[in-house]
């Protein structure tokens, strides 16, 4: 079933959502939850959902990024972005862990090593460049409840920080360069093909 997305001012995205327990995991439930959210997500389209933006404060998100959306970009911006297709998952309850270049991992402030342009279904219309930690580890239930450790580097990294991130109230716009922010129009007419760092220089980010 398509969901409705929630927009920036829902209060829904800004509150921490709760966890479920594995009994709830894999009730009938959550199962078609999960069902619908893969549905919306593919219908935005979208590279990610996270359960809050269709309305509830639940620790669940599920992640899709296909060949198809890849292969009409830039070669140099997909290899730039280390951006690769993603299978359809869900991730459940994540615990995320921001690593470094150097190896060293971080529960707390992401290493901002991939400086890109992002965008969020519940922001509809906008884009700015959010500084990312470029490898992550996140450990998470599927859909049957087992454990999963999720290692995950480039672009799929940022869908998951983007979409745990949503799990704990906190959306792109808190964590981006303010003044990159733009509407998509002004976005495609003027900075789509200008390197992150000339962007940045010319907006004084
Ligand atoms: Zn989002």
């Amino acid at each position: 079933m398509l969901m409705n997305l929630c927009e920036a001012g829902d209060a829904v995205l800004r509150q921490k959502s709760r966890e479920l327990s594995p009994d709830e995991i894999v009730s009938a439930a959550t199962q078609e939850l999960i069902a619908s959210m893969y549905e919306t997500m593919r219908a935005a389209p979208g590279v990610g959902l996270a359960a809050p933006q269709i309305g509830l404060p639940l620790q669940i998100a599920v992640i899709e990024d296909r060949r198809e959306y890849i292969e009409n970009l830039p070669a140099d911006a997909v290899a730039e972005r280390l951006r690769e297709p993603v299978a359809r998952h869900v991730i459940i309850n994540p615990h995320i862990t921001y690593i470094s270049p150097d190896g060293k991992a971080s529960d707390l402030v992401p290493h901002a090593q991939a400086v890109f342009f992002e965008g969020c279904l519940s922001l509809p219309g906008f884009t700015a460049i959010v500084p990312r930690s470029l490898a992550v580890r996140v450990e998470c239930l599927n859909e049957r409840a087992e454990t999963v450790t999720i290692e995950a580097r480039g672009w799929y990294a940022r869908i998951l920080q983007h979409e745990i991130d949503h799990l704990r109230g906190t959306m792109y716009i808190d964590r981006m360069l303010s003044r990159t922010f733009m509407g998509r129009e002004n976005f495609e007419r003027h900075w789509k093909d200008v390197p992150v760092s000339e962007v940045r220089r010319q907006l004084g980010a």
